[in-house]
């Protein structure tokens, strides 16, 4: 059998924002008849204590495909020329279980991760929604950024926090330089005053939004703190929301800015309404009134990574690009290999 291997700058050629955010509104709605699933992430440290090997996997039962997101995590990368995650999905087909494909998994994240946030931002902000504010300057503030202004062309104004000033400066320097009015702010809570879309995508470990801080009506992206022990939003903020998931069971494993103001009695149970799919599919209410304040509290899972790599992997055989490789019995010679 034939793989086909796609790397990151096919991927970013073929995964365009708005024909992804397509392909992640099909996914939470996958997810939410039970069409798509997977189970709990889990790493594996190396022994050096330098990294560890994340593995995400998960099917998808109409397309008949199954695979994994495997990555590697070395956050001593950062500011090297190396990434912090690197990898590969890989799909296999379900009728024999051969391998169809390994596609980059940095560009699949960075892509898939802002569609995601924008999907939910599609159901749950007000329609009239002009002003974004981004905390963080980094991938996930790019990738946001270009998502949120896929699903609301309209937005007349863009703020961005980032824990190093500079690094706003320079987020904004480049918003500026794709002609959006951009500006960087000092303090969070300059950024998010009069917002009515707010994303956090840092790699803050302590609270960074503040419940507080928001007007009725504004829309929460919650996309950083994505594993234990890290918080990005305050028990405010949670306590004060719709809140809505990419999915219930990852949130009560993973998520501890749902998790802590749980365990502080701030919040009850039955606080995660829905996953953003419910929402999608007419299960559950998603906004009842302009003066909701609503929350999307983003995880990532196996499922997003898994249709966009199979997005991919189809346009790409299409267009007869990326690089066939061979996988399946071994074919020596008969005599045995000459050393
Ligand atoms: P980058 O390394 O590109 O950017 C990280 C950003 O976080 C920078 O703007 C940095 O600010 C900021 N930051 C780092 N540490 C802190 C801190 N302690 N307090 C406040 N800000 C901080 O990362 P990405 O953009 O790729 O990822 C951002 C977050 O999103 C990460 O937490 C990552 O794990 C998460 N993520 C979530 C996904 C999901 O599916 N939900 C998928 C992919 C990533 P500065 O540079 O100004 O110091």
């Amino acid at each position: 059998m034939k793989a086909l291997f796609v790397g990151a700058e096919l991927v970013s050629g073929i995964l365009q924002m708005k024909d992804c955010v397509e392909v992640m509104d099909g996914c939470f709605r996958a997810m939410a008849k039970g069409d798509a699933g997977f189970p709990p992430r889990f790493a594996m440290p190396y022994p050096s204590g330098k990294g560890a090997l994340g593995m995400m996997p998960g099917y998808l039962k109409k397309e008949g495909v199954f695979g994994l997101k495997a990555t590697s995590v070395f956050p001593g990368n950062v500011g090297t020329r190396f990434e912090s995650h690197q990898g590969a999905v890989l799909l296999f087909e379900s009728d024999h279980g051969s391998l169809l494909a390994a596609v980059d998994a940095g560009s699949i994240t960075r892509i898939r991760t802002g569609a995601a946030s924008a999907v939910a931002t599609r159901a749950l902000a007000r329609r009239d929604s002009k002003v974004l504010a981004i905390f963080g300057s980094g991938t996930q503030a790019s990738s946001h950024l270009e998502a949120m202004t896929t699903v609301f062309p309209g937005l007349a104004q863009v703020r961005v926090w980032s824990r190093t000033p500079a690094n706003a400066k320079r987020f904004a320097d480049a918003a500026r330089g794709w002609g959006v009015d951009a500006r960087e702010c000092h303090r969070g809570e300059e950024a998010v005053h009069g917002a009515d879309l707010v994303c956090t995508v840092t790699g803050a470990t302590s609270p960074i939004l503040m419940g507080r801080w928001l007007a009725p009506g504004v829309h929460v992206n919650a996309a950083g703190a994505s594993r234990p022990p890290s918080r990005e939003l305050d028990s405010e903020t949670v306590r004060r929301s719709r809140f809505f998931v990419d999915s219930r069971e990852s949130a009560r494993l993973e998520s501890d800015d749902y998790l802590v103001p749980l365990r502080e009695g701030t919040i009850g149970e039955g606080h995660i309404l829905g996953e953003v799919g419910d929402v999608l599919e007419g299960k559950v209410r998603g906004r009842t009134g302009d003066s909701d304040v609503t929350v999307f509290k983003s995880l990532g899972v196996a499922a997003e990574d898994l249709f966009a790599a199979y997005f991919v992997y189809r346009r790409a055989s299409e267009l007869r690009a990326g690089t066939m490789a061979e996988f399946g019995p071994e074919r020596w010679p008969a005599g045995g290999l000459e050393l």
